[in-house]
């Protein structure tokens, strides 16, 4: 087992991990920008190394300074949280160079799925089934117009090297499709200096339904169920929970099981998430992504399984701590993604915070880098903290959630936890029916 981890991200995430190596008797290192001198994440690592100023290109994503401050340190590997350099093939080769573990898959398969259509190819080599599209990118309008002509409107294009929901476009009709092609094209350039793209249909009104998968590295895996992550604003998500509310026990069990196998088949290490559109009955591959995701608590609630502490054990060569036979749903749980932003229009909103007050109780697990006093900066994500209820069924978690964020105090600064009041008050959230498209229509609705 490793001596000490090098955490190379900051928030709640950060901590997160802190606290697995805490339990693990594992020495923590935090690293930060100077912006983040006086945050949590820092105070609560047994160790910090300051790796940058304040923009993230220039620290968190620094892979020279994370490496410097693994060997002053002596880390003996490096958990990289979700987004920065989670997904970087490039610096999991790097450490991996200079003998330092990547809690995290290798770096070919960080690559393979890094690359949306290689991803998509491979999951279909490997019997998972995906959204029809494009074989590969779509070079011209000309070639882009014969696909969609074949699979039908309305269609999607995407950038190979999209993320965070950003480089997608929708054509609705074959009119659309021109600006819609070139305009993905040259968002995609600009955003992840790539401009190709590929075709998928689009799917009229699908749930975002993952699966959690998790592999030892020498042709072992599990799958941890599914997370509806459907409703989401911009393709982001704001709202998860597990299990699904339109997932049966036989469907979680053959997807499952598809996905496992798929992921024993190449020795993937570590966590991992396959995400599918789900509609009419039918799972369709989108991505897989190589990390933690920001969800996983949920799964964590409804298996009582530490998915952080799993990820530390495999990546050191121990074996996961289950088997697929063990694993037992018990109950329902659903987090919300509290944003230091100004609703309607969801304006970042960093400040100091004056007051925070977590709930607590029976099910609620608040992870949060806040503390009164603090300055949430405005170089980073708006997430400033994600509340995880957990209750024997979905009615019941639901009730909690709703106690929960009425217990929740964050003075200084505006959040998005209105937001959440108001869409427990909703029948189709109470009842677990809604699509990927469902929170765009509602807030439409609230706005006009
Ligand atoms: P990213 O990597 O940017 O998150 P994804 O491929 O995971 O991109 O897609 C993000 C979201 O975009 C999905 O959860 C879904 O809401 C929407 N989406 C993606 N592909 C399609 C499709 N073929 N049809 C309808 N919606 C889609």
């Amino acid at each position: 087992m490793f001596d000490k981890i090098l955490i190379a991200n900051r928030g709640e995430i950060a901590l997160r991990v802190i606290r697995a190596c805490r339990e693990m008797g594992i020495t923590s290192v935090a690293v930060h920008s100077t912006a983040d001198a006086d945050a949590m994440h820092v105070r609560m690592a047994d160790e910090s190394v300051c790796i940058g100023p304040a923009p993230s290109a220039e620290s968190y994503l620094n892979k020279a300074a994370i490496i410097s401050a693994c060997e002053i340190t002596g880390a003996d590997a490096v958990h990289p949280g979700y987004g920065f350099l989670s997904e970087n093939a490039a610096f999991a080769q790097a450490l991996e160079d200079h003998d330092i573990v990547f809690i995290g898959p290798s770096a070919e398969h960080i690559r393979i799925m890094g690359d949306k259509i290689t991803a998509k190819e491979t999951a279909k080599a490997l019997g998972i089934p995906v959204v029809p599209g494009s074989d590969g990118g779509v070079a011209d309008f000309e070639n882009a117009s014969a696909v969609a002509a074949s699979i039908g409107y309305p269609v999607i294009i995407k950038a190979t090297a999209g993320g965070g929901g950003r480089g997608m476009k929708v054509a609705q009709t074959a009119s659309e499709l021109e600006i819609a092609f070139r305009t993905a094209r040259s968002e995609a350039k600009a955003a992840f200096g790539n401009d190709e793209v590929y075709i998928e249909k689009y799917l009229q009104r699908p749930r975002h339904i993952e699966i959690q998968v998790f592999g030892d590295g020498k042709g072992h895996a599990v799958h941890l169920g599914e997370r509806d992550c459907s409703l989401q604003r911009r393709h982001q998500k704001v709202f998860e929970e597990a299990p699904g509310p339109a997932i049966t026990d036989a469907m979680r069990a053959r997807i499952g099981k598809v996905c496992a196998d798929a992921v024993a088949r190449i020795n993937y290490i570590g966590a991992g998430t396959v995400e599918f559109l789900f509609e009419d009955g039918q799972f369709y591959f989108i991505e897989m992504n190589t990390r933690l995701q920001v969800e996983h608590p949920v799964t964590e609630a409804i298996f009582g399984i530490d998915l952080v502490r799993e990820q530390i054990r495999v990546a050191s060569g121990l074996p996961i701590s289950f088997t697929q036979d063990e694993l037992e749903i018990n109950g329902h749980a659903i987090e919300v993604r509290i944003n230091a932003e100004k609703l309607p229009n969801f304006a970042p909103c960093p400040g100091k915070v004056k007051v925070f007050h977590a709930p607590g109780g029976l099910g609620v697990r608040m992870d949060s880098a806040l503390y009164g006093g603090y300055s949430i900066p405005p170089y980073y994500d708006s997430l400033i903290g994600k509340l995880i209820v957990h209750g024997r069924d979905r009615p019941e978690a639901l009730a909690r959630l709703r106690r929960a964020l009425g217990e929740l105090i964050v003075d200084g600064v505006e959040t998005t936890v209105p937001l959440f009041h108001a869409l427990l008050a909703e029948p189709d959230i109470q009842n677990g029916d809604y699509n990927i498209h469902w929170l765009e229509k509602w807030l439409a609705r609230q706005l006009g």
